[in-house]
């Protein structure tokens, strides 16, 4: 968050910034917010530049220009539209700066702007826009019952699906941009590479990954995972690659994977659909650590 704007809401409180706007503009900005109206926004001049659409044919350009204390104002808004400013889209292209702004962590503000920025970040999940760089995360089985998820990076194609896919070097080299809020918190949760996911997470973070719309059994040709409810199945030794036998959960469904988790899961890599798998047992006999080499 810039500076200025930031010490404003420290020293006013967030009614500094909205008690310039009218209840309508406000309530009509909170719905451009919503319906990703937003086409983009950047820091610029003496604070952030705009771009709003209006409706089918009209974008407006929003220059908000925040002033630095002890200015009695904590901002001018200049829009395109018809009102000139202090309007609905500048109430929204504020709401999107300061919302995408916390999720960077540099501050925080209200729970309306974390809401309304959540629905936001899921919503541009479910939709990417074409050619955006974003993480695609692929899973595979490790060879003895749990998880692998590799990230990898690469741009939404026009067509749909990715483009060559690039390895992802890690949360701390990673551009802002390529990264949302969801996969921030998603890339801290997951394992490092090469290690299977733990089985207690194993559930939660599949649902996780599933929610961002990017993540594929083995290649991004197969469909997004998508959760599902549970399926049927039990327990059965298996034979590893070393020649030992292991007793692994198994759907009765032989189109299902099974993985190693608490809950066990299934997985159908046709349809990219997982679920918990109902293996008829109660859950202190296998809630302990799984065996693993
Ligand atoms: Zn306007």
């Amino acid at each position: 968050m810039s500076e200025p704007l930031e010490q404003w809401i420290e020293a006013h409180g967030e009614g500094a910034l909205w008690s310039a706007f009218s209840r309508e503009a406000l309530q009509d900005g909170e719905r451009l917010l919503k319906d990703q109206a937003v086409l983009d926004c950047s820091p610029g001049g003496q604070g952030f530049f705009a771009r709003v659409q209006a409706d089918r044919r009209h974008v407006y350009s929003v220059d908000c220009r925040i002033h630095p204390l002890p200015s009695p104002r904590p901002m001018t808004t200049h829009c395109g539209c018809p009102e000139g400013g202090a309007c609905c889209h500048a109430v929204a292209a504020l709401l999107f700066y300061l919302g995408r702004r916390t999720t960077e962590g540099a501050s925080s503000t209200n729970p309306a702007v974390h809401q309304w920025l959540s629905e936001l970040q899921s919503a541009r999940d479910a939709a990417p826009s074409s050619r955006r760089e974003v993480v695609v995360y692929l899973l595979e089985d490790d060879g003895s019952g749990g998880l692998l998820v590799t990230p990898r990076r690469g741009r939404i194609k026009r067509s749909g699906g990715y483009g060559r896919l690039n390895p992802f070097q890690g949360l701390r080299r990673a551009p802002a941009e390529l990264l949302t809020a969801d996969d921030r918190r998603l890339l801290r949760l997951l394992p490092e590479a090469g290690s299977a996911i733990a089985p207690e997470d194993l559930l939660f973070l599949l649902e996780a990954m599933a929610r961002t719309g990017r993540a594929h059994w083995q290649t991004p040709d197969t469909p997004p995972l998508t959760a599902d409810g549970p399926a049927a199945g039990g327990f059965r030794w298996q034979v590893r690659n070393d020649g030992s036998q292991q007793l692994r959960p198994a759907a009765d469904d032989g189109h299902k994977l099974s993985f190693a988790g608490q809950p066990p899961v299934w997985l159908e890599p046709s349809s990219g659909r997982f679920g918990p798998l109902d293996t008829g047992l109660a859950a202190p006999w296998w809630s302990g650590p799984w065996p693993r080499r």
